[in-house]
């Protein structure tokens, strides 16, 4: 096994158990091999941690064990069977949707998995998962039996380690463009062939409970509207309208089909630019009960932080303005740089340019099946904040 040989002083990070090892903290290797296999020593010589190479990356290795063990079929076996054991306890009933492994939250680096019934969608997101592919796939074939197994290789991380980014079928009989799935007795389709994600937002699951618990009698404007999910809660929870607003056709066309599918004809579909969209329900002087917004990721780098937190402010300053008194609204960012304090001001500074008074009912994140590993807190990245609108300030 090749052997990274970590600077002095440079190996706290690791004794503390964090997965990732960056380039600048290496001296040298040693030893040879070709399976991709990597252990890390200190300056002294000691063993430190055993797991994968990414040699393209700024992140060289990802550690898939601290203890002197062999990363083989036995111990993926483990933690795949450790990842479904936590779902099953966790994931609601009339349920088949839901992430069964999430990456280093679920001390399986680089590797999502996703279910939707009888079909698992992975994406392997570093050359170090992708070589571990022969551990996982046996893994998850045995926890799995009978189910299709796609892999989704359509992403950033994937093409700047020059990986392939065609989707890969590993098991069943075809590559299929949709997934059928149920979600507390609802039903819906992931957009497998074209979608966002793996095809759907499972991370949002808790927070589709939410708006359907709060949605009876309400009229629901869902932005960013993608799937049309939140507004398939809110009509199954008793919403008297949903109106959703995409940029994209083929969103909208997805979001249609997830209300066909639960027989619920309330809902109308906008094509607009969410911003313009807002600045015209403002001028017109409408109302809502309920709003979400949900926008794709404004902020991927540190760098993005300030412009996103312009955007999340405009957003949400408009939605707050359109909100009936003691309208709700439930404000979302999957932002990871924009951690929950800074969108917490965004939003006290959206309310005060409104000129409305706004309560934090709750603060929330992904769903339990999106565990986040406290040795490696850069995996949490969602947040959405129920807030209450009060009357003019
Ligand atoms: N809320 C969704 C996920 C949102 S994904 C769900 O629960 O499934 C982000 C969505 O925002 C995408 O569908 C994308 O088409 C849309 N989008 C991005 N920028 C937009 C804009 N400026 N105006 C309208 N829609 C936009």
């Amino acid at each position: 096994m090749r052997t990274l040989l970590l600077k002095p002083g440079r190996d706290a990070a690791t004794r503390r158990r964090h997965p990732w090892l960056f380039s600048g903290s290496v001296a040298g290797e040693s030893g040879e091999g070709t399976d991709g296999l990597v252990e890390a020593r200190s300056a002294g010589g000691e063993f430190l941690a055993r797991g994968f190479a990414s040699p393209r990356s700024p992140i060289v290795a990802r550690w898939w064990t601290f203890a002197d063990e062999p990363v083989d079929a036995a111990l993926v076996t483990r933690r795949v069977a450790d990842a479904a054991a936590l779902r099953e306890a966790f994931v609601p009933p009339e349920t088949d949707g839901y992430r069964v492994v999430n990456a280093e939250g679920d001390f399986l680096p680089g590797l999502v998995v996703d279910r939707y019934a009888g079909l698992l969608a992975v994406q392997a997101t570093t050359e170090g998962t992708e070589r571990a592919r022969p551990l996982w796939l046996d893994a998850l074939g045995t926890r799995f039996p009978g189910a299709s197994i796609v892999q989704k290789n359509d992403l950033a991380s994937r093409a700047a380690e020059g990986l392939g980014t065609a989707d890969e079928l590993l098991a069943g009989e075809a590559l299929p463009a949709r997934a059928r799935f149920h979600e507390r007795g609802l039903s819906f389709v992931a957009d497998l062939g074209s979608g966002q994600k793996t095809g759907f937002f499972l991370d949002q699951r808790e927070n589709r409970d939410l708006v359907r618990r709060h949605a009876a009698g309400r009229r629901v404007l869902n932005l960013f509207s993608y799937s049309g999910a939140f507004g398939v809660a809110a009509l199954a929870g008793g919403a008297s309208a949903v109106t959703h607003v995409d940029s994209s056709e083929a969103a909208l066309e997805l979001a249609r089909e997830n209300h066909r599918l639960n027989g619920q004809a309330a809902a109308s579909f906008v094509s607009a630019d969410v911003f313009e969209d807002l600045r015209a329900r403002v001028a017109a002087g409408e109302t809502w009960d309920l709003i979400v917004t949900d926008p794709p990721a404004f902020a991927k780098r540190r760098g993005d932080v300030e412009r996103a937190c312009r955007g999340y402010k405009d957003v949400n300053r408009l939605a707050l303005a359109l909100l009936a008194p003691g309208g709700l609204l439930l404000a979302c960012s999957c932002s990871g740089p924009v951690d929950a304090d800074l969108f917490q001001k965004v939003l006290f500074a959206a309310a005060l340019d409104a000129g409305v008074t706004a309560r934090i009912l709750e603060k929330r994140g992904a769903g339990p099946d999106h565990p986040v590993s406290v040795d490696c807190p850069e995996g949490e990245y969602l947040k959405a904040f129920l807030v209450s609108r009060g009357g003019v300030a």
